[in-house]
């Protein structure tokens, strides 16, 4: 009889245990002064990097847990502890990501370790792909990489946008594009080892949540990579634009498609997560608040009206987590994602982790507007979760292309 459970083993509530102690201790009494300065909380990456958190390894490890909830909890946990700062810790991630599934065996043994330093020395890494005209429209990406045979180097021009620790990382990950008549299939990654002349921050955001997140512009004049920079090598970039250019001139290209889509659908649960431990942390603080605070003579919760918004909150991020856990469970399965699954997951707990922190605004009354309170700052956090990794639209146009096999628009 097939096994079925819904609980976590002891190893994974150990880990999970492990990751809330940190978020707790460390992440959550610094997010108040991190969101204030709007820095990167450098102190807290090193606590992390000391007791192992922030590591390839770490990653590595709930990565690899065959039930696929390694990943989904440990970003809840972390992001429950604050949002800015987490992603701070777990950005590096995103370009690590790049490196591990596209890289060369000894692409990833170089430039891992280096985008993550160690606990005396930690550094970042940033992934840049999106672009001033090219957000959700990943096809209109412009930054150019140009091959120079006589050198074996590539040159790379363009404007990256919006990219998390870009400017401040050592490694860089580029997205450029090596043949433009090929669209997305014409596109190829770059690492941009630490100080390589050519590249530089261009405008620092000052944005309206995750504030202790880095978030920049990457400009990129003449910046030279060695070829072995390439992420895959030159061999299999060229074996794959020969692969494109042949299924364009038979009017295929929907394998190389549905490849790239199953990589977004086996990614967005953890972003999903994130957005629930934002909304967790949120609901938490609500819950406590309106048992304590009195007015009309009893506590707030003593009314229907807040214990009725406090009971949709809790059953809204349960089933959020459902559907992250399913998604991050068929990835790891290798279930093919016939109704987008992925992308349900992302938009419903991202839609959740929104809803949820205005529900606990307003539930904290006039403290909830407060910076004293911290579900003011979750709230303005959780507004990333419906615009990064692909917007609430575009995951709805993902779902429903999947669904219908039709061509929306
Ligand atoms: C804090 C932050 C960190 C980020 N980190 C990174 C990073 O590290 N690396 C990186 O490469 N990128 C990063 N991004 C970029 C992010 O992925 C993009 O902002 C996102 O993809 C949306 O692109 P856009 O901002 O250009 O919006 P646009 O694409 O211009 O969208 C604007 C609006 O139009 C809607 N829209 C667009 N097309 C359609 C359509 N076809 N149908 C219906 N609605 C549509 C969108 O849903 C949205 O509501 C980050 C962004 C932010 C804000």
């Amino acid at each position: 009889m097939a096994e079925f459970t819904m609980e976590l083993n002891d190893d994974q509530k150990q880990v999970r245990d492990w990751i809330h102690g940190f978020a707790a201790d460390v992440i959550r009494p610094a997010a108040a002064e991190w969101d204030e300065r709007e820095e990167t909380p450098w102190p807290v990456i090193q606590e992390a990097a000391k007791v192992g958190i922030y590591s390839l390894d770490f990653y590595a490890q709930q990565f690899f847990d065959p039930t696929g909830l390694g990943i989904p909890m440990a970003m809840e946990e972390l992001f429950w502890g604050d949002a800015g700062i987490a992603l701070s810790i777990v950005g590096t991630g995103l370009a690590a990501i790049g490196v591990l599934a596209n890289g060369t065996e000894e692409q990833i043994g170089t430039w891992i370790p280096q985008m993550y330093g160690d606990a005396t020395d930690v550094k970042v890494a940033a992934f840049c792909s999106s672009e001033p005209d090219a957000g959700s429209d990943v096809g209109a990406m412009r930054t150019r990489a140009v091959y120079d045979e006589a050198k074996d180097e590539w040159v790379l021009n363009g404007t990256k946008t919006w990219a998390t620790n870009g400017g401040i990382a050592g490694v860089h990950i580029v997205v450029a594009v090596v043949d433009p008549e090929l669209g997305t299939k014409g596109h190829a990654s770059f690492i941009v080892p630490p100080n390589t002349p050519g590249l530089s921050q261009g405008q620092k955001f000052k944005k309206h949540g995750i504030r202790a997140s880095h978030t920049a512009e990457v400009v990129l004049e003449d910046c030279r990579v060695p070829g072995s920079c390439l992420l895959g090598g030159k061999e299999k970039l060229d074996e794959r634009l020969a692969r494109a250019r042949e299924r364009a001139r038979a009017g295929g290209g929907e394998r190389l498609k549905n490849a790239a889509m199953a990589t977004f659908e086996a990614s967005r649960p953890a972003v999903g997560a994130m957005a629930i431990g934002t909304a967790r942390a949120a609901y938490e603080v609500a819950l406590d608040y309106a048992k304590t605070r009195t007015q009309f003579g009893r506590p707030i919760i003593d009314n229907q009206g807040v214990a009725f918004q406090l009971a949709d909150m809790r059953t809204q991020i349960d089933a959020a987590r459902l559907l992250v856990w399913r998604a991050s469970w068929m990835a790891v399965a290798g279930k093919p994602f016939t109704s987008a699954e992925g992308s349900m997951s992302k938009l419903f707990a991202s839609e959740v982790a929104k809803k949820v922190t205005a529900q606990a605004v307003q539930i904290l009354g006039g403290n909830g507007f407060t910076r004293e309170y911290p579900v003011e700052r979750m709230h303005r956090d959780s507004a990333i979760y419906t615009i990064f990794e692909g917007t609430s639209e575009i995951q709805r146009l993902v779902i429903a292309r999947t669904i219908s096999q039709m061509p929306i628009r």
